[in-house]
């Protein structure tokens, strides 16, 4: 549970999209589904998590001490629903679920709340089965659809949302929130560019995953000298198995930051590492080490 307007001090680059939702809602301009867009780890969950207060909470802005704060802090509102990816898909069961619950009231007599994250991973069917719902709003039903990749969603449910965007905050914001700890990093813009925002960093410092990804990062480096994926690339689960892939792809960018001769080379190569980091991200039990070895092998062919 995020308390603000204390979060949104933390993180002072989200005072710009959250003045521009308070403006929408004093012109009675507010649409009843929302696209919450920017890239990974920028706070679109804490922004989104100040707007669902605001619009459940009795005085409107997250008093802290009407029922529904009171219930939204103890993690139990039962107007809030939160939807969010089953392994890498957020499936139509799910969309299922939300609309019959939607069938009923409003246990607390307000407004209700539904927070869908990570709305690229909906699949298909669930896609076009929540179309129906933001077709045919319900009076006092609000949709929060977080999405850093909207282009993936489609075009039916980003026409029928309204947009706020967040973007990535500054070098001096990005530092600032990490605090110290941003020290041990190095080099940073390439950490910003393969996770994302300060937020995804600074959890990655947290749980020791900067070891993990510097350890992949070893792994493509022997892989592409050998022609053989190490088998350890290969033994992530489903959900990294992306990220395992986005180390590739910043790992040949880097050996041809200086080579523009050969990244015109591998370019094809490089394009077949950028869809499969892409359709990784929306599949689950594939066989890794037959997509990683097809991708060593692309690109060694191209360097003979
Ligand atoms: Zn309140």
């Amino acid at each position: 549970m995020i308390k603000l307007p204390h979060r949104l001090e933390q993180a002072p680059w989200l005072t710009t999209p959250w003045h521009e939702w308070l403006q929408r809602r004093q012109l009675g301009r507010l649409g009843h589904a929302l696209l919450l867009q920017g890239p990974d780890g920028c706070g679109k969950e804490i922004l989104s998590e100040q707007i669902l207060t605001a619009l459940l909470c009795d005085s409107g802005d997250g008093c802290g001490f009407c029922r529904h704060c009171q219930l939204l802090k103890a993690g139990h509102h039962p107007d809030r629903i939160d939807i969010g990816p089953d392994g890498n898909q957020i499936k139509i069961e799910a969309i299922r679920a939300l609309i019959s619950r939607l069938e009923g009231t409003a246990h607390q007599g307000g407004a209700r709340v539904v927070v869908i994250d990570q709305a690229e991973k909906l699949n298909g069917a669930a896609a076009n089965a929540l179309l129906k719902t933001l077709e045919e709003p319900m009076d006092g039903v609000y949709l929060l659809l977080l999405c850093s990749a909207p282009e993936r969603l489609l075009p039916t449910i980003t026409s029928r949302c309204q947009r706020l965007v967040v973007a990535m905050p500054t070098l001096t914001q990005t530092n600032e929130f990490i605090g110290e700890a941003s020290l041990k990093l190095g080099n940073w813009p390439y950490w910003q560019a393969l996770l994302g925002g300060p937020l995804a960093m600074k959890a990655a410092i947290d749980s020791d995953n900067i070891a993990t990804i510097t350890q992949w990062r070893k792994w493509w480096r022997a892989s592409l000298k050998s022609g053989l994926v190490e088998p350890q690339l290969a033994a992530v689960d489903s959900e990294s198995a992306a990220l395992v892939l986005k180390v590739l792809y910043y790992e040949l960018l880097f050996i041809g930051r200086s080579r523009p001769q050969w990244l015109a080379e591998h370019y094809s190569a490089i394009q077949q590492v950028i869809e499969k980091i892409s359709w990784l991200e929306r599949q689950s039990g594939i066989n890794l080490v037959a997509v990683f070895q097809q991708l060593i092998t692309a690109i060694r062919q191209k360097a003979q």
